[in-house]
């Protein structure tokens, strides 16, 4: 059997979604799966809407996914250029064939004619299609036509009867009737372009594409690409119309139902393993039972046929949930170097980390790692161990630092602060519970209190952890910082 060679062919013009993503996911997979070549290959040709930045949005987001391409920008290989706008000359190339061999002509329709004979057919209850006016112009009329200066288009002779017969991996055989369904296309736009379904072809074919894997929302594209494939005489692909992703209200997803850009996934602090994981199980499954899938696994159990054709609903409720469990799986080293980059932009964190900040940092994360859900939640959760100016929850101030003897249980663990000769749980748990007697108060009385005067809040890691974490001099000047703050606004 040849080599699986599958494509992932972006057009640059925005952000990569989450669906773009998944397409992505199942190329590479099936590829790895196989062990066969990914091709990334850039559908750049609509130059008034493809960026740079763009392209490189996508490119990165697929580094941080860590879905390397085998073939394709900054990669090379030997069916390149990989960006479909430095291959206009192939694509010329081809349809210039087409029009040789009578498959395709010259098209004089200016839009408005094209609209008000649209308007036409919908008048008279007919599907809405070229008519084939240009089909069989004499050389006077095209030549009246060029005289009048109109610039024409490039119409794909279609196939006048029959039915063109897609054998679709995921969906089953489907059937286009050639009459109704497939009309003389478009192959090159007047200003010299190539349509996305010539330019596709031409580029599968000569870049040897064995499947083409890619949304649903293609497969009403794919009859019109087949009968290119024929006229051209090329080898046609295998094609897998994966599901759609809907929102949870059973729409399709968009920016309605929140982030669904990788790049916003990635800033909120989602693990390339999570997401990964996830989006294999937008339209894939295994069995009913297993949900956490690691990347060699994927690999080694992801099939077509376990596709489904139903859309998948996107649920980003699971995906934070997934995401919570693979952070808990991190190494503390591990877990480090994805929260250093967010503590760095957050300035919790210097450019430069000496080696006995990361140590303190590394303390810090042990507590954290069984909180975080979002790597991105870690600036909020740690900031009171970096800065001294984190800012007091004035809710949970007014509740907690405003009953009667607060400033005494302050004081009083502002003493054993001091006079431990260490601050641990060991040293000041005896000294903690000796000021309940004194007080006639609980434990959950003193410590609360006590963290909200070290933390702004009311939830952070054990108060002994937290109390040993900070040392000493931040945690006497926290609390004569906060018993100054009562004072001022006149809580206490
Ligand atoms: N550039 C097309 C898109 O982004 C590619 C579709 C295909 O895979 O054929 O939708």
């Amino acid at each position: 059997m040849s080599t699986v060679r599958v494509r992932f062919a972006p057009s640059p013009t925005g952000d990569l979604h989450v669906g773009g993503a998944r397409t992505a996911l199942f190329n590479w997979l099936f590829a790895r799966h196989h062990g066969g070549v990914f091709v990334l290959r850039i559908e750049d040709t609509d130059a008034a809407r493809s960026t740079e930045a763009a392209t490189q949005v996508i490119l990165d987001a697929l580094e941080y996914l860590k879905l390397e391409w085998d073939e394709g920008p900054g990669k090379g290989g030997d069916f390149g250029p990989y960006y479909q706008s430095q291959r206009l000359d192939l694509y010329k190339q081809y349809a210039d064939r087409l029009l040789e061999i009578g498959r395709a002509y010259h098209c004089y329709c200016t839009p408005e004619e094209l609209d008000q004979r649209r308007q036409e057919q919908i008048k008279a209850g007919q599907s809405t299609r070229y008519d084939g006016r240009c089909r069989h112009l004499t050389d006077e009329e095209r030549q009246a036509f060029e005289a009048e200066g109109r610039v024409p288009v490039i119409r794909f002779k279609s196939l006048e009867e029959g039915e063109t017969k897609v054998e679709d991996l995921v969906r089953g055989t489907v059937i286009f009737d050639n009459v109704t369904q497939v009309d003389d296309f478009v192959i090159f736009k007047s200003d010299g372009m190539p349509t996305y379904n010539f330019a596709v072809v031409v580029d599968d074919a000569l870049m040897k594409i064995t499947h083409v894997i890619r949304g649903d929302d293609h497969l009403s594209n794919t009859p019109k690409q087949i009968q290119i494939y024929e006229a051209l005489g090329f080898a046609v692909p295998k094609f897998a119309h994966i599901p759609m992703i809907l929102g949870p209200d059973k729409s399709l997803l968009s920016k309605r139902h929140g982030a669904t850009s990788v790049t916003q996934f990635y800033e909120e602090g989602y693990l390339a393993e999570a997401m990964v994981n996830y989006l294999a199980l937008l339209g894939w499954g295994y069995d009913d039972s297993q949900t956490i899938f690691s990347i060699p696994e994927l690999i080694e159990k992801f099939s077509l046929e376990r596709v489904s054709k139903n859309p998948a609903v996107f649920d980003k409720q699971k995906l934070e949930w997934m995401n919570g469990v693979y952070i808990r799986e991190l190494t503390l080293e591990g877990l480090y170097e994805v929260c250093l980059p967010f503590c760095q932009k957050a300035g919790l964190l210097p450019e430069e980390v000496s080696p006995e900040l990361k140590d303190y940092t590394l303390r810090v994360l042990e507590q954290l790692q069984s909180r975080l859900k979002l790597v991105a939640d870690v600036v909020d959760l740690a900031r009171y161990f970096y800065r001294d100016d984190y800012e007091y929850n004035m809710e949970v101030v007014q509740k907690i630092l405003t009953k009667p003897q607060t400033e005494e249980i302050l004081g009083y663990v502002h003493a054993a602060v001091k006079d431990a000769p260490k601050l641990d749980e060991e040293h000041l748990k005896p000294q903690f519970q000796e000021g309940l007697k004194k007080f006639g108060i609980k434990m959950g009385d003193l410590i609360q209190p006590v963290r909200v005067a070290l933390t702004g809040t009311n939830v952070s890691p054990g108060i002994y952890d937290v109390l040993e974490l900070l040392g000493r001099e931040r945690v006497l000047a926290r609390i004569e910082h906060t018993l100054e703050m009562l004072k001022e606004k006149e809580l206490i």
